[in-house]
């Protein structure tokens, strides 16, 4: 499994490599042998997922020795859909990284059903959550192989089923190999929008108990946006759901939504609570829907 979450660390490395200014390709395959920032505890223990219920208690975390999340705290209940909004660069995909152990947070600590994730194997973590990126990475292997990859031994069947549930099911059969089709670097370049829903597919066959989309329709046209947004209601139901949202028409349903604001959580409630507040939210929500009515009548 630790296999499947190598090219997701390269590319966080090569990110941070670049920001530092080093694009030197030497030292960067030096840096692929250094240890991973994050390794298991000696005692740790598998996750035993019951109801999964995540639990954030005072969230800090720096990439440097600047604080971008200056202690979060979020309950999120068992099987409910907590959305995170906030302006480009508020830490939102950063929040969603620590969930997953990308990162060690470097002050409180997040549990799911009350153990805390810096203590589990990140084996058994990775298993229990399913994440849709903001950026897919793909394989350089059949499409086919590229929606399998959340579960090994996959049938064609499922496969199919999950290809149709995100939407994509339509253009791999167009293809002249259809699900044999080679992707990536050296294959078929698909477009943003198409890689978004193989990583949905992917998701959806993984079928894990807590969920995490990060911005997961953002590459899409609106019409296959759409499409998709009914399909990931349909399996946000029944898991703990965590859903990073740039179009605010999208996570109208949360249950609660968080806005980050400077690395602290400005505002939290239902839709229509902070709709009422006249707050960050209420503006944000004005502004995108002045622009959806331009954007229509421009059509
Ligand atoms: P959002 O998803 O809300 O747009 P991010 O969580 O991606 O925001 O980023 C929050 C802040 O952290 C930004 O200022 C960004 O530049 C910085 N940042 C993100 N990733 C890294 C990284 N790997 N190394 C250093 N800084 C980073
Ligand atoms: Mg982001």
């Amino acid at each position: 499994l630790s296999q499947l979450f190598r090219p997701l660390d390269l590319l966080g490395m090569v990110y941070r490599t670049v920001r530092q200014g080093v694009i030197d390709m030497g030292a960067m395959f030096d840096l692929i042998d250094t240890p991973a920032e994050v390794t298991d505890a000696p005692a740790a223990v598998p996750l035993n997922v019951s109801r999964g219920a995540v639990r954030l208690e005072n969230v800090r975390f720096g990439y440097d020795e600047r604080e971008i999340l200056k202690g979060i705290d979020l309950d999120v209940a068992p099987g409910s859909t907590v959305a995170v909004v906030g302006s480009s660069g508020a830490g939102k995909s950063t929040l969603a990284r620590l969930l997953f152990r990308f990162y060690d947070v470097t002050g409180g600590r997040i549990t799911i059903d009350g153990q805390d994730i810096a203590q589990v194997t990140q084996a058994s973590l990775r298993e229990a959550i399913g994440i849709v990126p903001q950026d897919t990475v793909l394989f350089n292997d059949t499409i086919g192989y590229n929606i399998a990859y959340g579960r090994a031994g996959a049938s064609r069947e499922a496969i199919h089923a999950a290809a149709h549930g995100a939407a994509i099911a339509g253009f791999i059969e167009k293809l002249p190999e259809g699900y044999d089709t080679r992707v990536g670097e050296r294959g078929l370049k698909l477009s943003g929008g198409e890689k978004q829903r193989v990583a949905i597919a992917r998701t959806l066959l993984k079928d894990p108990p807590i969920l995490i989309l990060d911005e997961a329709t953002s590459a899409l046209d609106s019409r296959t946006e759409a499409e998709i947004q009914a399909t990931l209601e349909r399996i946000e139901r029944g898991r703990t759901t965590i859903v990073i949202a740039h179009r605010l028409s999208t996570i109208v349903h949360a249950d609660q939504i968080i806005v980050l604001d400077a690395g602290r959580v400005a505002e939290r409630g239902t839709h229509a609570d902070l709709l009422r507040l006249r707050g960050l939210y209420a503006e944000m929500w004005t502004r995108q829907q002045a622009e959806r009515d331009k954007a229509e009548a421009a059509e």
